[in-house]
């Protein structure tokens, strides 16, 4: 049995569809009316969107759903079906927690209560029975103000035991005017040895050289290799890894066939690049970690031994993975062992 990292998963885009489908029945009923068959929203929410501000609507649908009561409840199924559909050993899961507060609190209260969801989340996390090593990442996000995602990346450093690195998402053309803003909070968690990844380079309207100094990981980072090429040879001396989505972009219309991918692959491969593949937002796109790998076999974007080679990346460039090797070949010592 493989067993595989995700280094690269929203929390509000992990529902698969018929887990919110049945959670909308049961509890609400607007959705429920509009929705009465699955068919009809399976297709509503996993269809193609023109543009990733349009994609990125959708989350808003689940994270209002996900309260502290309900949160529990979405992860728990989460867990369960990584760990049996999809083999994960390892996964980094990634949210803003002030989008997951009660609205109608002051925004003081709401920054109180992330620390709460933050613990909701890492207990829900461990499940006994689908032993899953499991992290947070927090989003900082490009439409909440300053004061908000300074409390965001504290938070990071102040709970460790469930939080492994911050993050910059809500659309990577949105930050374009608060890049120093930005840059700051990186610079500052650097210095409090907080880890690091950002969504940038996912679009030709998201690429910010100067913020590639201060993270670790690259969230996408796609239009590295394909538009500015020239910057791989510094990525790979610095040791970053990119963490490449490959359904997100037929979904955001960011490309319109998989096998441009194999630009970004090749480039990375010659360069020295380490990728890790990840899934985004497999509830969503209702594409598993197991079928990107092999989508992206079938059409010949990488083989085998480039599909190895990108498993170990993603452990080895796994924020909190406790080994210093891969689970399988743990598992393979401990049965040539017996
Ligand atoms: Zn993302």
């Amino acid at each position: 049995m493989a067993l595989y990292a995700d280094l690269h998963r929203h929390l509000g885009g992990s529902v698969v569809p018929r887990v919110l489908w049945r959670y909308f029945k049961r509890r609400d009923r607007e959705m429920a009316q509009r929705f009465p068959e699955y068919p009809e929203f399976e297709e509503f929410y996993t269809r193609e969107r023109n543009t990733l501000d349009e994609y990125l609507e959708l989350h808003t649908l689940v994270e209002g759903v996900q309260t502290p009561e309900t949160l529990p409840y979405f992860i728990y199924r989460l867990i369960r079906g990584a760990y049996i559909f999809e083999n994960l050993a390892y996964l980094e899961l990634r949210y803003t927690p002030y989008l997951r507060t009660d609205e109608r609190l002051s925004q003081n209260e709401r920054l109180d209560q992330m620390a709460e969801i933050v613990e909701i989340v890492g207990k829900a996390s461990q499940v006994p029975e689908y032993p899953i090593v499991t992290r947070q990442i927090l989003c900082m996000h490009s439409r909440l103000p300053h004061d908000v995602n300074r409390a965001i990346a504290k938070l990071a450093a102040q709970m460790p035991e469930y939080v492994c690195a911050i993050d910059v998402a809500g659309g990577d053309a949105h930050y374009a005017d608060r890049l120093d803003e930005f840059t700051r909070l990186y610079e500052w968690a650097r210095s409090q040895n907080i880890k690091t990844t950002g969504h940038l380079y996912e679009t030709p309207d998201g690429c910010y050289p100067e913020l590639l100094p201060y993270l670790m990981r690259i969230g996408h980072g796609i239009q590295i290799p394909l538009l500015r090429p020239e910057l791989l040879p510094e990525i790979a001396r610095r040791g970053q890894c990119l963490e490449v989505c490959p359904t997100t972009y037929l979904k955001t219309g960011t490309l319109d066939d998989l096998h441009q991918l194999k630009t970004v692959f090749d480039r990375c491969f010659e360069a020295g690049v380490d990728i890790a593949i990840c899934t985004d937002n497999a509830g969503l796109h209702n594409v598993r970690l197991p079928f990107e790998y092999e989508n992206l076999l079938t059409q010949d974007v990488i083989d085998f031994a480039q599909l190895q080679a990108c498993q170990d990346a993603a452990f080895r460039h796994a924020f909190a993975w406790p080994h210093p090797q891969r689970p399988e070949s743990l598992l393979t010592e401990a049965l040539g062992a017996s």
